[in-house]
């Protein structure tokens, strides 16, 4: 049978990896779902000079340091992309490429996320356009296909949907595309020409918080979030970069403690 989590954190960053910790020191069982760690904002940092009790580090070394503690008190660690979270009553299921996943708290620890769409990508979602080269690409088996993405992960689904035989229009992540279609998506507008497709795959490191989490508020660049970290959907929480700025790495660790102690509470009136 499909285990529940008590609590599911998405995101791999700091701010996941206090929740994780708190979250074990307080007997839950813990699932992580996270991208690769080049995904990080703290990645990219030259060096840390204001984390306290660590001494100056790059940011690369301090990444790593926080995926090891996540690996090592994670009851489970899940490595890709959360595509969509769906409230089920008193528990959420997790989309994660094909798997699907199960918990009865959610701790958001996303990181900065964009929530600007491409021009028709949430109306043709679902009808065209897809988050997922695993799940949809044999749908597309032999047609044209757009692939938007810069990372990692897009280039690996433009290869893999070649393999499949589809012919692949790679577009970076950065461009402004804009996506037409009928009753489906069928073409992708950039500078002024039109380029006919079947599908149109958007493969971005994350995904729009309001998107995953149906009812999110979103405001001033965060989810908006009581002072316990809960945001206004119930047994949903936030930390870190995702709730706004200041965008620094104390206040997300801070953040990650008090979104899994609220986490293990409204728990403990679940029951
Ligand atoms: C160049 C640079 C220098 C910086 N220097 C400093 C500094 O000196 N001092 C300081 O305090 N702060 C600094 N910061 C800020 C600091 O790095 C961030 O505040 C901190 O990393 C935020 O942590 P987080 O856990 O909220 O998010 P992140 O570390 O960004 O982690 C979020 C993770 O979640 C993953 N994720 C997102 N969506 C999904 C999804 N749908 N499914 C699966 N995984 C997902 C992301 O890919 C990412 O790996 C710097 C930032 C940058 C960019």
């Amino acid at each position: 049978m499909l285990e529940i989590y008590d609590i599911l954190i998405i995101g791999g960053g700091v701010a996941a990896a206090s929740a994780v910790l708190t979250a074990k020191n307080r007997g839950k069982t813990v699932a992580v779902v996270t991208n690769g760690e080049e995904t990080s904002s703290l990645y990219r940092a030259e060096s840390i000079t204001n984390y306290p009790g660590l001494p100056a580090m790059s940011g690369k070394d301090m990444t790593q340091l926080f995926r090891r503690q996540i690996e090592e008190n994670a009851t489970d660690v899940i490595s890709g992309r959360a595509l969509n979270v769906m409230p089920m009553g008193d528990s959420f299921g997790v989309a994660v490429g094909n798997g699907f996943f199960q918990c009865r708290a959610l701790i958001l620890a996303v990181g900065i996320t964009r929530e600007n769409l491409y021009p028709g990508e949430g109306e043709y979602l679902g009808a065209g356009v897809s988050y997922c080269a695993t799940c949809d690409g044999m749908l597309y088996r032999g047609k044209t296909v757009a692939v938007i993405g810069s990372g990692h992960e897009a280039i690996e689904d433009a290869d893999f949907l070649e393999g499949i035989g589809c012919t692949v229009l790679r577009l970076r992540e950065n461009g402004k595309y804009e996506i037409r279609g009928e009753t489906k998506a069928n073409r992708v507008l950039f500078k002024g020409e039109e380029y006919p497709v079947d599908g149109v795959f958007i493969i971005k490191d994350t995904v729009s918080v309001t998107r995953l989490v149906p009812g999110l508020e979103y405001e001033n660049g965060g989810i908006v979030t009581a002072r316990d970290m809960s945001t206004g959907v119930p047994g949903v929480f936030a930390a870190g970069d995702c709730t706004g700025k200041p965008y620094q790495l104390a206040k997300a660790a801070g953040e990650g403690n008090v979104a899994a102690l609220s986490a293990c509470e409204y728990l403990s009136k679940q029951k």
